[in-house]
């Protein structure tokens, strides 16, 4: 992972983002980062989504020379904005694709006054969809790192979340959070991601325009002129 050249010094803020499929490795790459904010002695408070239950307990993030981080549950941007202290330099969030849509406004003015932010969460639903805020911290960011895990099922760079009920794929009508849910979930790629639907047109746009030869469409313009 490249480092991120865009330090100009302790005024300058930014927003980084770390995305990707699960299983890629944003929360450890976020880790990395914050360890080595914290090895520069700089103040660093450290959020993640209350709905990530998978780590009993605030997750402690520390450096080999004695400095360590906390990380704060949250479950919203303005709860983080509540929690977050005038002199912290480093802002970390894991799992942010769960805050609500306040959290890219919060994150935005942090960064406006010189706090170096750095957010690692999925950009795509199970669906393969966007998810919550990320579109919108995207397109703030000013670095996007996105991390691709490897497809379960044939072995190629998986950049899509697979949510399995009972082994089953889920059904695109399937709530976006599960919470408490018997679902599972697999890294897998395009090709190998499946989301059935039984209200959904499978048919799109492009199978209408494809299925359709171009010169049927023009006889069809002429007829209609003759007529
Ligand atoms: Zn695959």
């Amino acid at each position: 992972m490249r480092d991120i050249a865009l330090y100009h010094g302790d005024d300058h803020g930014w927003i980084e983002v770390i995305t990707g499929v699960m299983f890629s490795g944003k929360s450890e790459e976020l880790i990395r980062r914050v360890r080595r904010a914290l090895i520069a002695r700089k103040r660093v408070q450290l959020f993640k989504s209350a709905l990530d239950d998978r780590y009993a307990g605030a997750r402690r993030i520390s450096s080999h020379d004695g400095a360590a981080v906390e990380a704060i549950p949250i479950r919203s941007g303005l709860e983080l904005a509540e929690l977050a202290h005038p002199t912290t330099q480093v802002f970390g969030i894991d799992e942010v694709q769960f805050l609500d849509e306040s959290v890219v406004e919060i994150l935005t003015l942090l960064a406006d006054r010189g706090a170096r932010i750095i957010a690692a969460g999925t950009d795509m639903d199970f669906r393969g969809e966007p998810f919550g805020p990320m579109p919108q911290l995207l397109t703030r960011a000013e670095t996007v790192d996105k991390l691709h895990a490897i497809c379960v099922v044939c072995g190629s760079p998986a950049t899509r979340n697979q949510r399995l009920v009972n082994g089953q794929p889920a059904p695109f009508e399937a709530p976006t959070i599960q919470v408490g849910g018997a679902d599972s979930y697999e890294a897998r790629c395009r090709r190998c991601h499946e989301v059935p639907s039984a209200t959904r047109d499978q048919t799109t746009l492009l199978d209408t325009l494809m299925a359709e030869p171009a010169h049927a469409r023009v006889l069809t313009a002429e007829a209609v002129r003759k007529g």
